[in-house]
Protein backbone atom coordinates (compact mmCIF):
# COMPACT_ATOMS: atom_id res chain seq x y z
CA UNK A 1 0.00 0.00 0.00
CA UNK A 2 1.42 3.16 -1.14
CA UNK A 3 1.36 5.52 1.78
CA UNK A 4 1.81 3.15 4.18
CA UNK A 5 4.93 3.56 6.26
CA UNK A 6 4.65 2.13 9.67
CA UNK A 7 2.59 -1.07 10.65
CA UNK A 8 0.83 -1.47 13.77
CA UNK A 9 -0.05 -4.74 14.82
CA UNK A 10 -3.04 -5.68 17.23
CA UNK A 11 -1.39 -8.94 19.59
CA UNK A 12 -4.04 -11.24 20.77
CA UNK A 13 -6.04 -13.20 18.14
CA UNK A 14 -3.88 -11.42 15.37
CA UNK A 15 -0.11 -12.45 15.62
CA UNK A 16 -0.80 -14.82 18.76
CA UNK A 17 -3.53 -17.35 19.73
CA UNK A 18 -5.61 -16.26 22.62
CA UNK A 19 -8.88 -17.69 22.41
CA UNK A 20 -6.81 -21.03 21.87
CA UNK A 21 -4.74 -20.36 25.03
CA UNK A 22 -7.56 -19.45 27.30
CA UNK A 23 -9.51 -22.37 26.36
CA UNK A 24 -6.91 -24.81 27.34
CA UNK A 25 -6.29 -23.23 30.39
CA UNK A 26 -10.10 -23.43 31.04
CA UNK A 27 -9.87 -27.08 30.32
CA UNK A 28 -6.73 -27.41 32.79
CA UNK A 29 -8.30 -25.49 35.41
CA UNK A 30 -11.69 -27.71 35.28
CA UNK A 31 -9.18 -30.52 35.77
CA UNK A 32 -7.36 -29.70 38.10
CA UNK A 33 -9.72 -28.08 41.01
CA UNK A 34 -12.33 -30.87 41.86
CA UNK A 35 -14.96 -28.06 43.02
CA UNK A 36 -16.03 -27.77 39.05
CA UNK A 37 -15.90 -31.81 39.06
CA UNK A 38 -19.89 -32.28 38.49
CA UNK A 39 -20.04 -29.02 36.49
CA UNK A 40 -19.62 -29.99 32.04
CA UNK A 41 -16.49 -28.33 30.69
CA UNK A 42 -18.42 -26.50 28.17
CA UNK A 43 -20.61 -25.03 30.68
CA UNK A 44 -17.86 -23.98 32.49
CA UNK A 45 -16.07 -22.05 29.46
CA UNK A 46 -19.44 -20.82 28.27
CA UNK A 47 -20.23 -19.20 31.60
CA UNK A 48 -16.56 -18.21 32.32
CA UNK A 49 -16.75 -16.24 28.55
CA UNK A 50 -20.11 -14.67 29.25
CA UNK A 51 -19.14 -13.39 32.76
CA UNK A 52 -15.12 -12.25 31.69
CA UNK A 53 -16.15 -10.40 28.78
CA UNK A 54 -18.86 -8.27 30.53
CA UNK A 55 -16.09 -7.54 33.33
CA UNK A 56 -13.94 -6.59 30.48
CA UNK A 57 -16.60 -4.21 29.19
CA UNK A 58 -17.01 -2.57 33.07
CA UNK A 59 -12.73 -2.62 32.77
CA UNK A 60 -12.91 -0.51 29.25
CA UNK A 61 -14.77 1.88 31.14
CA UNK A 62 -13.39 2.60 33.85
CA UNK A 63 -15.61 1.25 36.49
CA UNK A 64 -13.51 -1.78 37.74
CA UNK A 65 -10.03 -2.44 37.90
CA UNK A 66 -7.79 -5.11 37.05
CA UNK A 67 -7.77 -6.94 40.21
CA UNK A 68 -11.31 -7.23 40.43
CA UNK A 69 -11.56 -8.29 36.79
CA UNK A 70 -8.80 -11.06 37.41
CA UNK A 71 -10.85 -11.90 40.85
CA UNK A 72 -14.37 -11.58 39.69
CA UNK A 73 -14.41 -13.48 36.54
CA UNK A 74 -13.74 -16.69 38.46
CA UNK A 75 -15.55 -15.28 41.94
CA UNK A 76 -19.13 -14.85 39.53
CA UNK A 77 -18.33 -17.74 37.19
CA UNK A 78 -18.50 -19.93 41.05
CA UNK A 79 -21.06 -17.94 42.05
CA UNK A 80 -23.40 -18.58 38.62
CA UNK A 81 -22.83 -22.08 38.46
CA UNK A 82 -23.75 -22.43 42.09
CA UNK A 83 -20.57 -24.00 43.47
CA UNK A 84 -17.69 -23.29 45.85
CA UNK A 85 -14.03 -23.16 45.01
CA UNK A 86 -11.61 -21.49 47.11
CA UNK A 87 -8.79 -20.32 47.92
CA UNK A 88 -9.91 -18.41 44.67
CA UNK A 89 -6.40 -16.45 44.50
CA UNK A 90 -4.98 -19.79 43.93
CA UNK A 91 -7.45 -20.49 40.96
CA UNK A 92 -6.83 -16.85 39.59
CA UNK A 93 -2.73 -17.83 39.47
CA UNK A 94 -3.19 -20.99 38.24
CA UNK A 95 -5.02 -19.90 35.01
CA UNK A 96 -2.64 -17.18 34.20
CA UNK A 97 0.11 -19.36 34.77
CA UNK A 98 -1.28 -22.11 32.48
CA UNK A 99 -2.70 -19.69 30.43
CA UNK A 100 1.02 -18.41 29.15
CA UNK A 101 1.78 -22.37 28.57
CA UNK A 102 -0.51 -22.15 25.79
CA UNK A 103 0.61 -19.21 23.71
CA UNK A 104 1.03 -19.93 20.20
CA UNK A 105 1.70 -18.01 17.43
CA UNK A 106 -1.19 -17.40 14.51
CA UNK A 107 -0.38 -19.07 11.09
CA UNK A 108 1.84 -17.05 9.65
CA UNK A 109 2.17 -13.90 11.49
CA UNK A 110 5.80 -15.06 12.69
CA UNK A 111 6.97 -15.50 8.70
CA UNK A 112 4.69 -12.05 8.17
CA UNK A 113 6.62 -9.99 10.72
CA UNK A 114 9.84 -10.88 9.42
CA UNK A 115 9.05 -10.64 5.93
CA UNK A 116 7.52 -7.24 6.35
CA UNK A 117 9.83 -5.89 9.13
CA UNK A 118 12.41 -5.94 6.06
CA UNK A 119 10.30 -2.91 3.98
CA UNK A 120 8.37 -1.48 7.04
CA UNK A 121 8.91 0.30 10.30
CA UNK A 122 6.44 -1.17 12.83
CA UNK A 123 4.95 -1.63 16.38
CA UNK A 124 2.55 -3.29 18.33
CA UNK A 125 -0.98 -2.15 20.00
CA UNK A 126 -3.06 -4.17 22.63
CA UNK A 127 -5.46 -4.50 25.00
CA UNK A 128 -4.10 -6.15 27.98
CA UNK A 129 -2.38 -6.27 31.08
CA UNK A 130 1.19 -4.65 30.89
CA UNK A 131 2.74 -7.69 32.86
CA UNK A 132 1.06 -10.15 31.17
CA UNK A 133 1.29 -8.10 27.44
CA UNK A 134 5.16 -7.61 27.96
CA UNK A 135 5.80 -11.34 28.58
CA UNK A 136 4.44 -12.29 25.68
CA UNK A 137 6.18 -9.41 23.95
CA UNK A 138 9.65 -10.73 25.66
CA UNK A 139 8.66 -14.77 25.12
CA UNK A 140 8.02 -14.67 21.67
CA UNK A 141 10.63 -11.92 21.01
CA UNK A 142 8.50 -8.98 19.72
CA UNK A 143 11.03 -6.51 20.86
CA UNK A 144 13.46 -8.07 17.83
CA UNK A 145 10.75 -6.04 15.51
CA UNK A 146 9.77 -3.05 17.53
CA UNK A 147 10.41 -1.66 20.83
CA UNK A 148 7.13 0.20 20.32
CA UNK A 149 4.79 -1.85 22.13
CA UNK A 150 1.66 0.07 23.09
CA UNK A 151 -0.79 -1.26 26.34
CA UNK A 152 -3.62 -0.65 27.12
CA UNK A 153 -3.28 -0.91 30.92
CA UNK A 154 -0.10 1.67 30.71
CA UNK A 155 -1.72 4.06 28.49
CA UNK A 156 -5.11 4.18 30.92
CA UNK A 157 -7.04 3.57 27.24
CA UNK A 158 -8.49 0.63 25.77
CA UNK A 159 -9.06 0.56 21.92
CA UNK A 160 -11.51 1.19 20.21
CA UNK A 161 -10.52 4.54 22.39
CA UNK A 162 -8.62 7.66 20.04
CA UNK A 163 -6.78 8.62 22.91
CA UNK A 164 -4.41 5.27 22.85
CA UNK A 165 -4.78 5.59 18.42
CA UNK A 166 -3.30 8.74 18.65
CA UNK A 167 -0.45 7.74 21.33
CA UNK A 168 0.28 5.51 19.01
CA UNK A 169 0.42 7.77 16.34
CA UNK A 170 2.67 9.94 18.54
CA UNK A 171 4.92 7.44 19.47
CA UNK A 172 5.23 6.09 15.75
CA UNK A 173 6.10 9.60 14.92
CA UNK A 174 3.79 9.29 11.70
CA UNK A 175 0.47 11.09 11.20
CA UNK A 176 -2.37 8.35 11.07
CA UNK A 177 -2.85 8.11 6.96
CA UNK A 178 1.37 6.83 6.90
CA UNK A 179 0.22 4.15 9.52
CA UNK A 180 -1.80 0.35 9.13
CA UNK A 181 -3.55 -1.50 11.72
CA UNK A 182 -3.79 -5.24 11.60
CA UNK A 183 -5.90 -6.51 13.97
CA UNK A 184 -8.83 -9.06 13.96
CA UNK A 185 -11.62 -6.90 16.21
CA UNK A 186 -14.32 -5.54 13.97
CA UNK A 187 -14.81 -2.99 17.61
CA UNK A 188 -11.80 -2.51 18.65
CA UNK A 189 -9.62 -2.67 15.25
CA UNK A 190 -11.64 -1.78 12.39
CA UNK A 191 -13.72 0.74 14.14
CA UNK A 192 -11.12 2.44 16.37
CA UNK A 193 -8.38 2.28 13.72
CA UNK A 194 -10.54 4.08 10.75
CA UNK A 195 -12.32 6.50 13.41
CA UNK A 196 -8.26 7.21 14.24
CA UNK A 197 -8.27 8.31 10.38
CA UNK A 198 -5.68 5.05 10.27
CA UNK A 199 -5.72 2.47 7.58
CA UNK A 200 -6.59 -0.76 8.59
CA UNK A 201 -6.60 -4.39 7.66
CA UNK A 202 -9.14 -6.73 9.35
CA UNK A 203 -7.45 -10.42 9.64
CA UNK A 204 -10.65 -11.97 9.95
CA UNK A 205 -11.65 -15.93 8.85
CA UNK A 206 -15.17 -14.69 8.32
CA UNK A 207 -16.16 -10.86 7.68
CA UNK A 208 -19.06 -9.51 8.54
CA UNK A 209 -20.59 -8.53 4.93
CA UNK A 210 -22.15 -5.22 5.47
CA UNK A 211 -19.03 -3.72 7.12
CA UNK A 212 -16.78 -5.19 5.06
CA UNK A 213 -15.60 -2.05 3.25
CA UNK A 214 -15.19 -0.01 6.28
CA UNK A 215 -11.72 -2.04 6.55
CA UNK A 216 -8.79 -0.64 3.29
CA UNK A 217 -7.96 -4.53 3.33
CA UNK A 218 -9.58 -7.65 4.39
CA UNK A 219 -7.68 -11.10 4.49
CA UNK A 220 -7.63 -14.57 6.48
CA UNK A 221 -4.05 -15.87 5.56
CA UNK A 222 -1.53 -13.59 6.30
CA UNK A 223 0.43 -14.46 2.88
CA UNK A 224 -2.52 -11.83 1.22
CA UNK A 225 -1.21 -9.32 3.58
CA UNK A 226 2.30 -9.63 2.25
CA UNK A 227 1.00 -9.78 -1.06
CA UNK A 228 -1.13 -6.37 -0.76
CA UNK A 229 1.67 -4.62 0.75
CA UNK A 230 4.05 -5.80 -1.40
MG1 LIG B 1 -7.19 -9.09 18.93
Amino acid sequence: MGSTEFIYFDIDDTLLDHMQAQKAALVSVHQSFPCLRDIELAQFQSVYKKINSGLWHRYSLGEIDRMYLEKHRFEDTFTALRIECAPLKDIVRFYMDDYRNHWRWIDGAHEALQELSKHYEMGFITNGFSETQKRKAADFDLYRFSDKIIISEDVGYLKPSPEIFHHAAETAGFTGDRILYVGDSYTSDVQGGKSAGWNVAWFTPAPIQENMNEADFVFKEFKELIGYLK
